[in-house]
């Protein structure tokens, strides 16, 4: 049977996380094997579900690249469905209208309360014929009639056998009394009518699959495999919050993660492959099972997460990253015609780089002018010599013909070596005057990327800014 998977997000919020790890898992699991992987979403709570959130995650798992083969499904267009589903459960007696007023549910609930016994449905309306006196008005809610006798058994893929006595599960309201179906329903129906084969969740899902489950057989239909992971936890020890920093994945998009580095981190985030750190799309879809996720939950470390998307920046070919760099130009309003190639920025950038957000923040200078010079750098650097440096590196420069690294490798020592300065001397005010600050890549490197005109240009700038009485060095 071919395998299928699927990611069934509620749409109240982003996309977090935690989502995206249950997601990429889920992915992982289908495309390994050949299978096909779902995504609902499951927005039948209309009063907290949006159409941002909608968005959020669609754009979401696009930046990801967790692509779908069937979907986006909206269980809220699916209602005609689910009531074909809850009439039939009520025609073949497997579910019931219950008539029980709230108030006489809260006193249910207090009574049991207080004798320290668990919150449940007492079945008072699993036998009637119909409406009980003095409550012909009331709109009934539809229960399912659980088993009352024998266990439900899960053989969870993650946490092993988990049973549970039916006799601790109470008669599930399927559908309010306006007809709406409730969550426990809408799953059930989705999961058999998609042919969902292998159900990958959280396992804040645990305590509801006896009860889908038990629905599911009642539908006459085999229940899917189930694999529930543990949450992903604080370094506090806390379930992961906002309080821990940023959470949604969109969020590490804008702040300059790359979607592989992101992906990497989840994988590892309750599964391993022995002490492999860096995986590759390929490298996960080959060694990932769903049977090899730890059931203990899992420490969010944003640190490792960071050295993961450096280790990223560094090795994946630059015209990927590239790509990448371009998004941010887009957000920064760089644009990109008007300097090199960002293949090569990148390359120039990449190491001294943490997210491509810090690249494309310092790529700026080789795409637009700068407004203001770092104070401290020109404190430090323009002074001394520097003028007389700088007027002589803009002659030797305008008569260079090869504009590359290595003949403006041998302007810069040449000059040092005949003013008898140390290189820094020449180098440190050049870099000043053509970067507006003292950190660049290599300075060869920094005037190729910059090309003859600009570096020209802002030297031109920059001898104007010298002050007039520079002191002597
Ligand atoms: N919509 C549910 C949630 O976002 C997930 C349901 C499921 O995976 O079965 O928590």
């Amino acid at each position: 049977m071919t395998v299928k998977t699927r990611f069934a997000p509620s749409p109240t919020g982003f996309l977090h996380i935690g989502g995206a790890r249950t997601a990429l898992f889920s992915w992982l699991e289908a495309r390994r094997q050949g299978g096909e992987f779902v995504l609902r979403i499951e927005d039948t709570d209309q009063e907290r579900s949006t159409a941002e959130s909608v968005e959020a995650i669609l754009e979401g798992m696009q930046w990801l690249g967790l692509d779908w083969d069937e979907g986006p499904y909206y269980q809220t267009e699916r209602f005609d469905r689910y009531r074909e589903v809850i009439q039939r459960l009520l025609d073949e007696d497997k579910a019931y209208y219950c008539y029980c007023s709230r108030e006489r549910l809260d006193e249910l609930r207090e009574g049991q309360r207080a004798r320290g016994e668990k919150p449940r449905y007492d079945g008072r309306c699993r036998d009637l014929d119909g409406p009980p006196e003095g409550a012909e008005a009331v709109k009934p809610v539809v229960r399912f009639r659980n088993p009352q006798e024998g266990q439900v058994v899960v053989e969870d893929r993650v946490r092993g056998r988990v049973a549970f006595d039916n006799s601790e599960l109470d008669d599930l309201i399927i559908a309010r009394g306006d007809g709406t179906p409730t969550y426990n329903l809408t799953v059930v129906v989705d999961d058999a009518d998609m042919g969902v084969t292998r159900v990958i969740r959280g396992d804040d899902h645990l305590n509801n699959t006896p009860r889908q489950i038990n629905i599911l057989k009642a539908m006459g239909v085999e229940p899917p495999e189930y694999a529930h992971v543990a949450m992903i936890l604080g370094e506090d020890g806390k379930r992961l919050s906002k309080r821990h920093g940023a959470v949604s994945v969109l969020q590490y998009r804008d702040d300059g993660y790359l979607p592989e580095a992101l992906l990497n981190y989840l994988v590892r985030l309750g599964w391993s492959h022995g002490d492999q750190e860096v995986f590759t799309r390929d490298e996960m879809l080959a060694h990932f099972s769903i049977d090899d996720v730890n059931r203990a939950a899992s420490t969010f470390n944003p640190e490792k997460l960071l050295w993961l998307n450096q280790q990223y920046l560094k090795t994946l070919p630059p015209e990927e990253v590239s790509e990448h760099l371009l998004w941010h130009f887009g957000q920064l309003d760089i644009n990109p015609a008007e300097g090199p190639p960002l293949g090569e920025v990148v390359l120039a950038l990449r190491e001294r780089s943490r997210t491509l957000l810090e690249m494309a923040e310092s790529a700026r200078m080789f795409y637009e002018e700068f407004e203001a010079y770092d104070e401290k750098a020109v404190r430090k650097n323009f002074k001394g010599r520097a003028q007389e440096v700088l007027e002589r590196l803009h002659a030797e420069l305008s008569g260079v013909t090869e504009w590359n690294a290595e003949t403006l490798h041998a302007v810069v020592t040449g000059a040092a070596e005949s003013m008898e300065l140390k290189l820094g001397k020449v180098a440190q005010p050049l870099r000043v005057a053509v970067s507006g600050g003292a950190v660049s890549p290599p300075i060869d490197l920094t005037l190729t990327l910059l090309g003859r005109e600009r570096t020209l240009a802002r030297i031109t700038r920059a001898i104007g800014q010298i002050p007039a009485e520079s002191e002597a060095d």
